[in-house]
C-alpha cells in the first residue's frame, strides 16, 4: 500500500500551481524554506530568477504551470533522496495526467532523470527531446544553479529564447 511521503512528517505540502490550460509545464526538484513556509512553489531567489527568466521571453507565471518532483522540502535543503522521490512521483503523474502539457521543462537535474535517467542535464539543456508524439521534453539547467555559479546565467536566458523558438515554431505548425 502507498503510504504516502515520508517528508510530509517534517514540512508542508508545495503543490504544484498555474494555469490549469498551460501548454507548458515547469518542474523543479523540490521546495525550499521560502516555499515551505508559503506553500507556494518557486516564490524564493530561485523563483525570482525564474520569473525574469519567463519574462525574457514574454511569459508569466499564469501562463504556464510550476511544480516539482518532490512536494515536501528536505531538511536543510538536502537533495532529495530517491525514496522521497518515488513517494511523491503520483503527485506529479496526476500532474501531468491533468495539465496535458505540450511541451514539459525539466528545471536540472532531478526533473530530468524522471524523464530521461541516461541524459545529463549538461549534455542535454537547451535540446528538445521527444517523449511521446505529443509531448516533447525541453530540459534547462535549474534557475538555483545560476544564482551559485554566474556563468549559467546568461546559458539559461539562452535556453529560454530556444525554448521560446520552439513554442512558436510549434504555434505555427499548428496554424498550417
Ligand atoms: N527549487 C526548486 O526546485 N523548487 C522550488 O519550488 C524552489 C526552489
Amino acid at each position: 500500500m502507498w503510504k504516502g511521503c515520508a517528508l510530509s512528517k517534517t514540512a508542508n505540502a508545495v503543490l504544484g500551481e498555474g494555469n490549469p490550460h498551460a501548454e507548458i509545464m515547469f518542474i523543479g526538484e523540490a521546495p525550499g524554506q521560502k516555499e515551505d513556509e508559503l506553500g507556494r512553489p518557486f516564490v524564493g531567489p530561485a523563483g525570482q530568477f525564474l520569473d525574469e527568466l519567463l519574462a525574457s521571453i514574454s511569459l508569466k507565471r499564469e501562463d504556464v504551470y510550476i511544480s516539482n518532483v518532490v512536494k515536501y522540502r528536505p531538511p536543510n535543503n538536502r537533495d532529495p533522496l530517491p525514496e522521497e522521490k518515488e513517494q511523491c512521483m503520483p503527485w506529479l503523474m496526476l500532474e501531468i495526467a491533468l495539465i496535458k502539457p505540450r511541451v514539459i521543462v525539466p528545471l536540472g537535474r532531478h526533473a530530468l532523470a524522471h524523464f530521461f535517467q541516461k541524459l545529463s542535464i549538461t549534455s542535454a539543456h537547451g535540446k528538445p527531446q521527444k517523449l511521446t508524439d505529443t509531448v516533447t521534453v525541453f530540459p534547462i539547467y535549474h534557475p538555483a544553479a545560476a544564482l551559485h555559479n554566474g556563468n549559467l546565467r546568461q546559458s539559461l536566458f539562452d535556453d529560454f529564447l530556444n525554448l521560446k523558438s520552439f513554442l512558436d515554431q510549434q504555434q505555427s505548425a499548428d496554424a498550417k
